[in-house]
């Protein structure tokens, strides 16, 4: 095998593995390194996405949300069912084969374009070289004319409460529990603690959720916020704002997490804890000491707006640069960068970067919230359509929450776009787009949608603005 390839991308998540496809498509030879490791010790392209992230996280929360469903929706629909139970080791076994085939997967897209899979470590060197640690080899140094780093990130631990793989669980280990915990303690109120304490909610824990600020969501609209407050508590979780944990200690009883609040000192005693405080992106053992790579004081590789490091020729992609850890944004770098790379144009667009939370109803939103605009002192217009109003959502059994528009008083321009509801992370779509082309509020309101369908909430929430909705009294 050639140690000369035209790209070399260290990372096969979803920063990296697009990366090295789209730079294939457009005629490079590209070699991929990645070195995620798996509980039984093998390899698998994908990154946290596929292997312990978005995936996994998807198929328990389906499973999951089918169980509650049964349990809390049937009976409305005049189906009954007697004794509903579920299999968890069945669940689990269904997670894994989704992980195990979507991750595969990606094997067989690096074959059809004809990229290099490399699985192993991977180090930048000065002066474009990369030393490669193949997982059983000897380690070899490789060249290419451009290189990307997509390396990633990591759970951030809490020092006070220490991860130890069996009670203190990161994410990964919170997506691979054999049996539902009686009492679960969730540290972080953020995406991850409320995804996966829904699922474990929802198959009879009982969920205490710890959360150190005071406010819920604060990177969200606060009205969907709020209403995503209420209606996770209405589910029985336990979320205590403003909560900052101490310490843990091991019982006979279980793990005491000891917190402080407003009102004084506390303690909950639990049976497994989730620490979900947020990721950082991983770059140790990354970069060779003379690699010339700067790395910012919060850990995170310095890159510019087309993702170009402080080394000409290196870029970084993914969690491991700034702005939100996502796998979408991670994704659009990487195609970004591989169209540079190959002489091409090539942009991302971050004021579109939806966010979408899986918890149920959905979260979803693009743009800029009530409380940005607010702070920008543009003069603006809502409008507000809740799904209780939408025909297509009451036959669902999923009339709570709401589509929200806010548009610009002076040339109408759509700022942000908010839903808590049913599906709101694939009706969000239609709102990027909107985004994307400069959309004004008329022209969302002179969109045709089709009916009976809850993109039509949207729909109405653009007329609503202009305080002319039809399905919903104006206010
Ligand atoms: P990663 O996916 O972390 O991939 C980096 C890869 O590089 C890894 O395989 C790593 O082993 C490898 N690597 C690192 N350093 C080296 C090296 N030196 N040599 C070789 N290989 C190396 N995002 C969403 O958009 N939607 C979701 O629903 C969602 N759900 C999530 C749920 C959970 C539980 C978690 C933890 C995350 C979730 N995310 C979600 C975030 C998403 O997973 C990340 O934003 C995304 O994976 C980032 O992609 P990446 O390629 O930058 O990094
Ligand atoms: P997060 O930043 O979303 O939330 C972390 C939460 O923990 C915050 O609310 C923070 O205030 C709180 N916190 C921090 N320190 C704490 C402490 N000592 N005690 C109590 N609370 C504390 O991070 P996350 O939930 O760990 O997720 C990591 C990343 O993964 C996020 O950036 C997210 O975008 C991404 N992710 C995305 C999705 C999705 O797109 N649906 C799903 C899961 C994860």
């Amino acid at each position: 095998m050639s140690d000369q390839f035209d790209v070399i991308v260290i990372g096969g998540g979803p920063a990296g593995y697009p990366a090295a496809i789209r730079a294939a498509q457009l005629g490079l030879s590209v070699a991929c390194i990645d070195d995620w490791k798996n509980t039984d010790g093998t390899q698998s392209f994908g990154g946290t996405c596929l292997n312990a992230g978005c995936i996994p996280s998807k198929a328990l929360l389906e499973s999951s949300e089918l169980y509650d469903r049964a349990q809390h929706e049937f009976a409305a629909h005049g189906i009954t069912l007697s004794g509903a139970s579920f299999d968890l080791a069945q669940m689990q076994k269904r997670k894994n084969a989704i992980v195990k085939s979507s991750t595969q997967g990606i094997l067989g897209l690096f074959k059809a374009a004809k990229v290099t899979p490399l699985p192993g470590h991977g180090r930048l060197l000065s002066d474009l070289r990369v030393l490669y640690t193949p997982l059983d080899g000897e380690p070899r140094e490789l060249r290419a004319p451009s290189i990307i780093l997509a390396s990633g990130s990591v759970p951030m631990s809490l020092p006070t409460v220490p991860f130890d793989g069996v009670q203190v669980l990161d994410s990964w280990g919170a997506l691979d529990m054999a049996a539902v915990p009686k009492r679960l303690g969730v540290i972080g109120a953020g995406v991850i603690g409320l995804e996966l304490g829904s699922v474990w909610r929802r198959l009879g824990s009982e969920v205490v959720v710890l959360e150190a600020q005071d406010g819920f969501l604060p990177m969200a609209d606060q009205q969907v916020a709020q209403e995503a407050l209420k209606q996770l508590t209405k589910q029985g979780l336990d979320i205590r704002l403003g909560a900052k944990v101490s310490g843990a200690k091991t019982t006979k009883a279980g793990v005491v997490l000891a917190y402080t609040d407003a009102t004084g000192s506390h303690s909950v005693t639990v049976d497994r804890v989730v620490v979900a405080i947020g990721r950082r992106a991983r770059t140790e053992d990354l970069l060779g000491a003379d690699s010339g790579v700067s790395v910012s004081t919060r850990g995170l590789i310095e890159v510019d707006d087309q993702c170009r490091t402080t080394v000409a020729s290196v870029y970084a992609v993914g969690d491991c640069v700034r702005g939100p850890m996502l796998a979408h944004k991670a994704k659009e770098e990487g195609v970004m960068v591989a169209e540079l790379i190959a002489g091409h144009y090539g942009a991302v667009d971050y004021a579109t970067v939806p966010s979408v939370i899986y918890t149920h109803p959905e979260i979803a939103w693009v743009g800029l919230t009530e409380e940005q605009v607010k702070a920008s002192g543009r003069a603006y217009k809502i409008g507000v359509f809740p799904f209780m109003a939408s025909g297509r959502a009451r036959a669902m059994e999923a009339g709570s929450g709401f589509s929200k528009v806010i548009s610009a008083v002076d040339d109408d321009a759509l700022l942000g776009v908010h839903i808590i509801g049913p599906m709101a992370g694939e009706l969000i779509a239609e709102a990027v787009m909107a985004l994307a082309y400069a959309a004004s509020t008329e022209d969302l309101q002179r969109i045709i949608h089709a009916h009976p369908t809850l993109s039509e909430g949207l729909h109405e929430a653009a007329l609503a603005a202009d305080k002319r909705a039809i399905d919903y009294p104006n206010r």
